[in-house]
């Protein structure tokens, strides 16, 4: 019998709401026009459009609806919202960031790099907490842009962005601030004319909230100088050519509409949830960490790694009994690479290789984490048979084991 699936993989996307793919049908349905055509049946169509661009700047607290730039994916808000900024600036070529962020920031940083940018990649501790001293000095006369991630994807870490975004306008007003929200839009209340007032640009994704895959968005402040990454048509006001994706914007507006007005209690539900997973984790399997604990972090991930043996064989055992996660590793042609996340953090290698990642939603339930509370000892022993660090009769590590 195939196991039932239980989905605590919520970081790496979601479940769409069952609201979600009501609202969208009639624009699969009768309503399918281009919002750009002249005629009075497409009016309604653009009327959706910006009754969704108005739900999304509410849901993240931006007056201004036409500060909301809908694009196909947060990768896509990242690029426009770094590459535009660059396009928009050509005198200045010093830009800061993070060590741990997600590959759409990161692999554009590397890219930069060899195109003759500086970029400053700003240390994290062994909490993955951002060293905020290392990042004041790193602010110039020169920097065009900050972007720094809000919550972390792999470990749920957060990141001081009121005060990083403050002290960076305090230094120079016309250094651009963009900050990649795709983990914690829905998760942590975000303020844009509040909080988060310095902040130019925010990046996020709608398949993290329960919206489909293929849509995202980019909140661009007024006067913040950014010039269209995607060129084309007129749409989007001249910043992003391209005919909008109506029945996903529609979409995303519901799921960022579901997620604000159930923020309190959808964060009680999934930290309840995560708390639980960590505490008796950490009863019943000895040797393991929970990766950033003493930092704050998003409610609903646990980041946890069980020293002396790899993450893959976890997954693929959790796999078998219908449990879907994830590990900080990536396969990479072949061979194994510990995640830069937990190698930024300096993760002993004896964990760096064996982290796994559970995160939740509203969807997952106590009945969720009774079977990975049931499966996962078991597994983690069997798996630790194996390793060659592992004395199985002393149920240690060898004495030769390196040290975690
Ligand atoms: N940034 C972060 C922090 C993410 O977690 C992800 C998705 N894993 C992305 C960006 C990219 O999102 P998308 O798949 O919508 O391009």
């Amino acid at each position: 019998m195939t196991p039932r699936t239980i989905y605590v993989d919520n970081n790496a996307t979601t479940a769409v709401a069952p609201e979600v793919v009501e609202a969208m049908q009639p624009f699969f349905k009768g309503e399918y026009f281009n919002p750009s055509s002249m005629y009075e049946r497409a009016r309604g169509t653009n009327d959706a459009l910006e009754q969704a661009r108005r739900t999304v700047a509410r849901s993240i607290g931006a007056s201004d609806p036409g500060q909301i730039l809908f694009t196909s994916c947060a990768t896509e808000s990242n690029n426009t919202a770094i590459l535009g900024a660059i396009r928009a600036n050509p005198g200045r070529r010093h830009i800061i960031t993070s060590s741990v962020e997600h590959p759409s920031v990161h692999e554009i940083a590397k890219d930069l790099e060899r195109q003759g940018f500086e970029i400053t990649y700003v240390p994290v501790d062994n909490q993955g907490r951002i060293d905020v001293r290392s990042f004041i000095r790193s602010l110039r006369a020169d920097t065009l842009l900050v972007s720094i991630m809000h919550a972390n994807n792999e470990t749920g870490v957060i990141f001081p962005i009121e005060q990083l975004s403050r002290l960076t306008k305090e230094t120079d007003p016309s250094i651009l601030f963009h900050t990649d929200a795709t983990q914690s839009v829905g998760k942590l209340e975000i303020q844009l004319d509040g909080r988060f007032k310095h902040v130019d640009l925010l990046s996020f994704s709608g398949h993290k909230v329960h919206a489909p895959k293929g849509v995202g968005a980019l909140f661009i402040r007024k006067g913040a100088r950014i010039r269209p990454f995607m060129l084309g048509g007129h749409q989007e006001n001249g910043r992003r050519g391209g005919t909008e994706n109506v029945p996903y914007i529609v979409g995303l507006a519901r799921a960022c509409e579901l997620a604000a007005d159930n923020l309190e209690a959808e964060v009680t539900t999934v930290q309840r949830l995560r708390d639980r997973l960590e505490k008796e984790l950490q009863v019943l399997i000895p040797h393991v960490q929970v990766n950033g604990d003493g930092a704050a972090r998003l409610p609903n991930t646990l980041n946890i790694s069980i020293h002396y043996i790899e993450g893959e064989g976890m997954l693929y055992q959790l796999d078998a009994h219908g449990i879907c996660a994830s590990s900080g590793s990536a396969c990479t042609s072949g061979s194994l690479e510990p995640s830069h996340v937990l190698r930024a953090m300096n993760v002993p290698f004896t964990a760096v290789h064996g982290s796994v990642r559970f995160s939740f939603s509203r969807y997952n339930t106590e009945a969720d984490v009774d079977k990975i509370l049931e499966v996962f000892p078991g597994i983690v022993e069997n798996l630790r048979k194996l390793s060659p660090y592992w004395d199985v009769k002393a149920a240690s590590p060898r004495p030769d084991a390196p040290k975690a």
